[in-house]
């Protein structure tokens, strides 16, 4: 099989042939059909996590070996099964949960396998697939695509899944107003999904005024270009002079952190998703005095993705895929991600 891996930080990555896996026991073996593009990729390559003040938290760390096959949005046909496998035959197409824990814990045994004390994702612990053939641990990670388009159905196991579980948080108070910070692959998800799923009003910002445009064709009732240096007083004027009720942010750097306290309201809700990283100093008093809740969101379980992929099968939610690369491009495509001239997500067609 083919495999475009990342061999080390910020190195090219590289495009190898090995031996293709045979599955055993409840191992499944997927031909790739597409794979998204996550900006978690990018993090991957690069090393690790902006913590600020000149701090770096390195994925090595965390548990990631290099050389590592990246992609953990990945759909495919089954090609070959071990001896257990039930419910699926050679031909089927699926979409993967790559958020795969140990089992044993308490996320995970409670089926939130994203939560894991000592996760083993696909495409980060374990190859993924950036590559001809993934590799599935076992079969209760697949979900079949029943008619749900293949490029589609790969941003429902991040992107998407991601999205679903942070504007689930965000309406817990009932949103009058929602901020989505962030009009990139998770972002634009996110439009879609609170549209979908909230009563809210969607205010959505980016520093791009062509990611605002579609966000407002996904159906943001407004946008905010955060370059304008009145962003804060300007959403809290849409927000009828309250402030937000909850915002959902989607960088997570401290400018875009600092604006969504900036913009909450009384009881308002934060939801930190992005990874950008960085640090900054919260004013204590006011979380209690505005009752401020403060919280992380980390992709979705199981459930979710099936629940999110039955919606993109009614046309609910269309996730965009505006391009496509082959195995041998998988460094442009990253490295047209950081140059932020995707839109919505890329995918990559082995
Ligand atoms: P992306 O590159 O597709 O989109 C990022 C968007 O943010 C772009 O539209 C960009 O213009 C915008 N942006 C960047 N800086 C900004 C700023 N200062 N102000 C306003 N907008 C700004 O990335 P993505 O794939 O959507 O991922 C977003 C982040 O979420 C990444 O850090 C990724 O690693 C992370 N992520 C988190 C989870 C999770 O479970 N928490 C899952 C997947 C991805
Ligand atoms: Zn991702």
């Amino acid at each position: 099989m083919k495999s475009a891996r990342i061999i080390g930080p910020n190195e090219p990555l590289e495009v190898v042939e090995s031996e293709n896996p045979t599955p055993q026991d409840n191992q499944v073996v997927i031909k790739v059909k597409a794979v998204g593009v996550c900006h978690s990729d990018l993090h991957l390559w690069e090393g690790g996590y902006d913590l600020g003040d000149g701090q770096f938290m390195k994925v090595t760390d965390r548990g990631v070996k290099y050389p590592v096959t990246p992609g953990h949005e990945i759909v495919g046909t089954v090609e070959d099964m071990g001896s257990n496998v039930s419910g699926y035959s050679k031909g089927d197409e699926v979409l993967v949960y790559p958020w795969i824990g140990c089992g044993e814990c308490p996320a995970c045994k409670v089926g939130n396998e994203n939560l894991c004390d000592a996760p083993k994702s696909l495409g980060v612990f374990q190859d993924g697939g950036y590559s001809d053939y993934a590799l599935v641990p076992h079969y209760k990670y697949l979900a079949k695509l029943d008619g749900v388009n293949p490029d589609s159905a790969t941003s429902i196991a991040c992107s998407g899944l991601t999205a679903y579980n942070a504007i689930k948080k965000s309406n817990m108070n009932s949103p009058e107003f929602l901020v989505i910070i962030g009009a990139g692959g998770l972002g634009l998800m996110g439009v879609q999904i609170a549209k979908a799923i909230t009563k809210a009003k969607i205010i959505c910002v980016d520093l791009d005024d062509s990611k605002l445009e579609t966000a407002k064709e996904m159906g943001a009732d407004f946008v905010v270009n955060s370059k304008d240096p009145e962003t804060s007083q300007k959403i809290i004027s849409i927000c009828n002079d309250k402030g937000a009720d909850s915002v959902v942010d989607f960088v997570n750097a401290p400018p875009t952190a600092k604006l969504g306290i900036s913009v909450l309201r009384k009881r308002g809700n934060l939801v930190l998703v992005g990874l950008f990283g960085g640090s900054m100093e919260l004013s204590l008093v006011t979380i209690p005095l505005k009752s401020i809740t403060i919280q992380g969101a980390y992709t979705g379980n199981y459930n979710d993705m099936v629940e999110l992929l039955d919606l993109t099968r009614k046309g609910t939610i269309n996730p965009i895929i505006t391009k496509r690369y082959t195995l041998d491009e998988a460094n442009t495509a990253l490295e047209d991600l950081k140059a932020r001239k995707i839109l919505g997500r890329a995918v990559i067609n082995p």
